[in-house]
This record gives C-alpha cells, structure tokens and sequence, in this order.
C-alpha cells in the first residue's frame, strides 16, 4: 500500500455540503481493509516511542482512527466533543469559523499535567479548529502536545496557521484542495 493508493480511494465529492467546497469523503478509503490498516499503522509508526499517554480525538471524524491508534501506543482515548454533550464538568473554546462561530468542549479532568497528548482528525483545512483543540487541551496544563491529521488539504495554508502551536504537526497526506 502507498500514500498514493490511499490517495485514489479517498473520494471527491463536489459541491458538498455547499456549493463550491470539495468534499473529501474517507469513507470510501475506511471501507478498504487494506488503507484503514495503512492509515492506522503510518500514524503508529510516527508516535511510537515519544511517549504518548493520551490520544485526543475531535468529533467527529477524529474519533474514526484515534481509538485504534490510542491501542497501538499503549496510550488512552479522550474525546473533544461539540458542547453538551459530556455529562461531567468541562471547560470550553469558543473560535471563529467561516460563518459565526462555533465551540468544542473537554471533560475538566481528561487530561493531567503530565500527559504527553496526540491530537488526532480526520482533515486539516484552514487549521482553524485544530488550533482551537490546541487551546483546548493547553487548558488542561499537559507536558506536551503533538498534532496529526489524516489529510492536509493544500493551498488553505492550515500548516502554516498552525505553526508554533504544537510540538509536532503531521498530516499523512496532502491533497490539492480543488482536486
Ligand atoms: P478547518 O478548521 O478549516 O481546518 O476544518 C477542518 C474540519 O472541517 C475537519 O474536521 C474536516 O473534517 C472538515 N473539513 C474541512 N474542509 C473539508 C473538505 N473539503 N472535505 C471534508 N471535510 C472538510
């Protein structure tokens, strides 16, 4: 399996779920036994041996990988869900989207001092809510932090906005955005 063969089984969907965006749909790449093992196990392969202790999924497409990746480390799961939706005490980021603004929220006692953390989701496009995520989890006061998406969609210059705010910020592969 290649970078490039998981490429080609990611599908493009015009037009979705507005018109002019180029929706990237995985499904058609998760469903493939063959890229969900290479996109689990290229992620494990990265992480191995730096000490992971939690692996923070976003919802909803983060929440996909992160689990089996979580496994593989040896690390626990912890997810970043859209608010009210976990049912003990949370703290909040609130950010800017492309129309209004939206918020994303953590259990208070999910993450501790001295968790190493990886940030896990399925798209980086603008970079705008990895960066909230970031925020989020530096919240909790956590030792380090390390960022991982599947795709990196080119030309949104999400890489660059989301330089200086992590330890570490990977994307397995890159997609042109109009492609
Ligand atoms: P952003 O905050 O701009 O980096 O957007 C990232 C989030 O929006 C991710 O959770 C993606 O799942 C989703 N997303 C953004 N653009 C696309 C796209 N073209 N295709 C599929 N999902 C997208």
């Amino acid at each position: 399996m290649t970078a490039k063969e998981v490429i080609a089984a990611i599908r493009n969907v015009p037009d979705f779920p507005i018109k002019g965006i180029q929706f990237k749909d995985i499904t058609t790449a998760l469903s493939r036994p063959d890229c969900l093992v290479w996109m689990r196990d290229e992620i494990v392969k990265r992480y191995k041996g730096l000490g992971i202790t939690q692996v923070v999924g976003i919802e909803s497409r983060g929440f996909i990988l992160a689990p089996a990746v979580a496994m593989e480390l040896g690390a626990g799961f912890v997810p970043i869900r859209k608010p009210n939706k976990l049912p003990a005490e949370t703290v909040s980021v609130t950010y800017q989207k492309e129309y209004g603004e939206d918020s994303i929220q953590m259990h208070k006692d999910a993450l501790k001092p001295e968790d190493v953390v990886l940030i896990h989701d399925d798209i980086l496009a603008t970079g705008g809510s990895m960066a909230a995520a970031i925020e989020l989890v530096k919240k909790l006061g956590v030792k380090k932090i390390y960022v991982n998406c599947i795709i990196e969609l080119e030309g949104l210059n999400g890489m660059e906005f989301l330089k200086g705010k992590a330890e570490d910020i990977n994307c397995l592969l890159s997609i042109e955005v109009d492609e």
